[in-house]
């Protein structure tokens, strides 16, 4: 693949910079007591499962793929369409 863009451009606003240390890797109720688990849903349907447009960049040390950038953009697979996430606290048990 042709390295047309040398430079990594700068995210656009409303972008977020993804903590490279700590990936929401950790295993469920890790933090449960800090802070408690949330789910995003859809907007327009409720439904779960929430994907995000993303950045990821290669690490040379990690060889893996990291996610450096969020944006905003979230769509919805159950009812296939842009929507915005909703904050939905998770029950415990
Ligand atoms: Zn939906």
């Amino acid at each position: 693949m042709p390295r047309a863009v040398p430079r990594k451009p700068a995210p656009p606003a409303g972008a977020s910079q993804v903590a490279l240390s700590s990936p929401r890797t950790a295993p469920l109720g890790a933090a449960a007591d800090a802070t408690p688990p949330i789910d995003y849903v859809c907007e327009h349907c409720g439904a779960p499962g929430m994907t995000r447009d993303a950045w990821a960049e290669w690490s040379t040390t990690e060889q893996r793929w990291q996610l450096t950038t969020l944006f905003d953009f979230a769509f919805c697979h159950m009812c296939h369409r842009p929507t915005r996430l909703v904050v939905h606290p998770l029950r415990k048990g």
